[in-house]
């Protein structure tokens, strides 16, 4: 069977040698006679797993003590709404970045439970991350979202604000070198850059922690994930596994700044080409670019369509955007090859050359 180029933006691409592992691991996990999906995870086999998976996350990530991991059996949506109920009180205010759909969405959950301030929006239209900012007097946290998936816009660098930052880093954790100063909480769905569907990653200072409220069911806070090493109930075990297994892989690779090179490469293909392009033309404004997803445009509905069935034909899968935006997004995460990045570059030029 032959693998297509999986331009996906989430679940996404994953590194095959670590498919091949998990393969293996199904079967036999390490050795012990009984696949990864059916190991109690109060076993010594899955323990070793989670602890050398945090071990890898803690290395990759250069992570002190002071910063607790956690893994959390649920996608980023779930702490849109988990962050403010645990840590925004209803006379509380927030401020949150505005760059698209994600911090949207976000921001509909924490105003459910608090007050939201918008110190800053990339409307209209999300092509660039905000450079103006009207912070509120003294916001509890100031939310942002590191990577706009969706939009394909990145900050290159936090936001400056005057409180602890809560990130959301679904779209680009571990892809470029981690930066935790300033930050209270960072979380990922794992689906991108690190694993599968159905987990998430989160890594918070363990004193912003003991600020949650304590009267929340235990799996709603997230200092019990910390306390129980994310052991209270029953956790993702295969999703623990993968993310360990992906996290050793970018380690072998040569760590997140080789991840980041790579990845500055791949997007400078396709950005470089668009850029002096007819046919298509990238959404994102230069210094807002996303390296992980590339959104741009056909001149024409009809050179798109072209472009997304000839696509299709050879090969290069997940290229249409998302419903709400339209045109096409190519999502080159960690996993995806600079090869395949040169092969959606070389059918862009076949379809410009075609041009009258
Ligand atoms: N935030 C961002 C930046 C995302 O890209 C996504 C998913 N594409 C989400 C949040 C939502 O994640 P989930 O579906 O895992 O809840």
């Amino acid at each position: 069977m032959a693998r297509k180029l999986n331009f996906s933006s989430g679940p996404a691409a994953l590194p095959e040698a670590v498919l091949k592992r998990a393969q293996g691991a199904l079967l036999d996990l390490d050795g012990s006679g009984i696949g990864i999906l059916e190991h109690s995870h109060r076993g010594p086999e899955f323990l070793r797993v989670l602890e050398r998976t945090e071990a890898a996350i803690r290395e990759v990530g250069k992570i002190e003590d002071d910063f607790a991991v956690l893994f959390v059996t649920a996608g980023a949506t779930h702490h849109f709404s988990l962050v403010p109920r645990s840590f925004l009180g209803p006379e509380e205010t927030a401020d949150y970045c505005h760059t698209g759909v994600w911090s949207g969405k976000a921001m509909d959950e924490a105003r459910r439970i608090g007050n939201v301030h918008v110190a800053c929006t990339g409307e209209p239209g999300f092509a660039a991350v905000p450079s103006a900012f009207a912070w509120s007097a003294a916001p509890r946290y100031v939310h942002y979202t590191s990577n706009e998936t969706i939009f394909g816009t990145q900050w290159q660098a936090p936001p400056p604000a005057p409180a602890l930052l809560v990130c959301d880093a679904s779209s680009d954790l571990f892809s470029r070198p981690l930066v935790l100063a300033n930050h209270a909480l960072v979380y990922a769905g794992a689906q991108k850059n690190l694993g599968p569907s159905g987990i998430s990653l989160v890594i918070a200072r363990r004193d912003f922690l003991e600020t949650g409220r304590a009267d929340l069911p235990p799996l709603e806070q997230y200092k019990t994930y910390a306390s129980e090493r994310s052991l209270y109930n029953t956790p993702n075990t295969f999703g623990v596994y993968m993310i360990g297994e992906v996290v050793a892989w970018i380690q072998g690779e040569g760590g997140l700044e080789e991840m980041a090179a790579r990845n500055a490469r791949k997007a400078a293909l396709l950005y470089d080409f668009l850029d002096q392009s007819r046919a298509f033309r990238a959404h994102a404004e230069p210094g807002s670019r996303s390296l992980m997803n590339v959104t741009f445009r056909g001149a024409t509905k009809a050179i798109e369509e072209t472009l997304l069935s000839r696509a299709e034909e050879r090969g290069l899968s997940g290229l249409r955007g998302h419903r709400s935006v339209g045109g096409m997004r190519a999502s080159i995460y960690n996993a995806f090859p600079e090869a395949g990045v040169r092969q959606l570059v070389e059918l862009l030029d076949e379809i410009e050359r075609e041009l009258p």
